[in-house]
């Protein structure tokens, strides 16, 4: 039924990059064998999932949506996969994504922009944006093109589009899912998670993708919960942040509205809200575009034609033309904007005024939150619950022109990356036109419990 459904919205929607039909065929079929002969079933067994096009899956193409892994077929799985495939998961394909992850709007893939399946209600014609940069993975769920997906978040891509779409998506702590095998951005932010229909879906996903990993030197060796329990728990006698510096001018009054609103349905669960301050906030975003750049630049510069993907020759055997023209040819304009930056905030003369100071404003960051979330601390809080995005999704031509409008989408959602912490977008209503909003819950470290508990209170 989803493969059927894929070949019928596919063609519009440009959610997956490769379809994996025959193999997912042969997996489900092994599931009803197995099923049909009573023998112990996995956790996912049988359950038809997009995984995003930057998860390595053994023998299947594996782009990062860009030309110059337009041709890696990856020899080996990455560990998140594989722990899906051990837990009986059938992988329908890979789903598309912005070029190296980097993106809000899904429009920088070398494969193509993808489409939200949503429509404004005056406006019907007007193609939107599902988010970024793990658009596919959203749309092909929103769509029923999936049952669920994998998904990662360096400053808000499982978040973003999870809420743009109308579906939930988690962001776990870092260092939750191993990222072995998951092509890089910015190591110290990138983490995997997530998107599905429902907050317990994506608990029940999480659980199979976690777990530690001696592969990955940030992997936590810690016991993974029964994540799909805490869905079910109250929130009773639990103390909600609300941190007035989300509050932004300009934010249109829905978003306000729904935030109010889901404060509301919480304190009816018996939750206690409570304003705290975050004052590092306005920070944030400027800390993000300093630091993710920085880390995308040193992680890019493998791709020199030598050792991945494509190769555009060089001129009289020159090693240097050799770079330069499978870099000039292979990479895209946000991909080169942001290695120009981060080598700039890198360079001697300037890492101190720049990388350095960012990398102490992130420190503050992370303070902020330890502050609120400390258990003997003035707020005590145990969740902060936030909008996920300052708007709904936006118009396929709409903010294309300036990379500053666009990184604004982030707002909301890369400060939970710059402090490690796990964070769920959870649908929360629809705005005038007709379009999903989301709430964001962020939760202390390795308390992606709470973080459901809280975010199924507010489906
Ligand atoms: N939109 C942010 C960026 O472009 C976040 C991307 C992400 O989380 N991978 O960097």
């Amino acid at each position: 039924a989803h493969l059927d459904a894929i070949e019928a919205l596919n063609p519009r929607l440009n959610a997956y990059v490769a379809v994996t039909g025959e193999r997912a065929l042969e997996r489900a079929r092994a599931s009803d064998a197995r099923r049909a002969r009573g023998e112990a079933l996995g956790p996912l067994d049988g359950a038809p999932l997009g995984i995003k096009d930057l998860f390595c899956t053994e023998g299947v193409r594996t782009t990062a949506g860009s030309r110059i892994l337009g041709s890696f077929v990856p020899p080996y799985e990455s560990t998140v996969t594989a722990n899906l495939l051990r837990d009986g998961a059938v992988f329908l394909g890979k789903t598309n994504m912005d070029e190296f992850a980097m993106g809000s709007s899904n429009t920088t893939s070398a494969l193509g922009p993808v489409e939200n399946p949503w429509n404004r209600r005056n406006d019907p014609d007007a193609r939107l944006v599902p988010g970024g940069s793990s658009g596919g993975s959203a749309a092909a769920v929103a769509a029923r093109l999936a049952l669920g997906a994998t998904a990662t978040d360096t400053g808000g891509s499982i978040r973003q589009p999870a809420a743009f779409c109308g579906i939930a998506g988690i962001k776990p702590t870092y260092g939750r899912c191993s990222r072995w095998g998951v092509v890089a951005f910015a190591s110290s932010l990138d983490q995997a998670g997530p998107v599905a229909r429902t907050v317990e879906d994506c608990a029940i996903l999480l659980r199979s993708m976690s777990g530690f990993d001696p592969k990955d030197s940030t992997s936590a060796d810690v016991p993974v919960p029964d994540f799909a329990a805490a869905c079910g728990r109250s929130v009773k006698g639990l103390r909600i942040g609300v941190p007035k510096e989300y509050r932004l001018d300009g934010m249109p009054a829905e978003i306000e509205a729904l935030w109010r609103q889901g404060l509301d349905w919480l304190r009816d669960a018996g939750a206690e809200t409570v304003e705290i301050s975050l004052p590092h906030t306005k920070y944030a975003l400027p800390t993000y575009y300093i630091v993710a750049p920085a880390e995308a630049s040193s992680n890019l510069a493998r791709y020199d034609g030598v050792r991945y993907g494509l190769r555009v020759e060089e001129r009289n055997g020159d090693l240097k033309d050799l770079y330069e023209r499978t870099r000039a040819a292979g990479f895209g304009a946000e991909v080169k904007r942001r290695v120009m930056i981060g080598t700039y905030v890198l360079s001697a003369g300037y890492y101190d005024a720049y990388y350095l100071k960012a990398q102490k404003v992130r420190a503050l960051i992370k303070r902020d939150f330890d502050e609120v979330f400390a258990p003997n601390g003035a707020a005590k809080v145990d969740a902060i619950v936030t909008p996920a995005t300052p708007s709904a999704a936006f118009g396929m031509d709409e903010k294309q022109d300036d990379p500053v409008t666009m990184y604004l989408n982030d707002v909301f959602t890369v400060t939970a990356n710059l402090a490690g912490l796990p964070g769920i977008s959870v649908p929360a209503g629809l705005d005038a036109q007709g379009l999903p909003l989301g709430l964001q819950v962020i939760g202390r470290a390795f308390d992606e419990e709470t973080v459901f508990a809280v975010g199924a209170a507010l489906e």
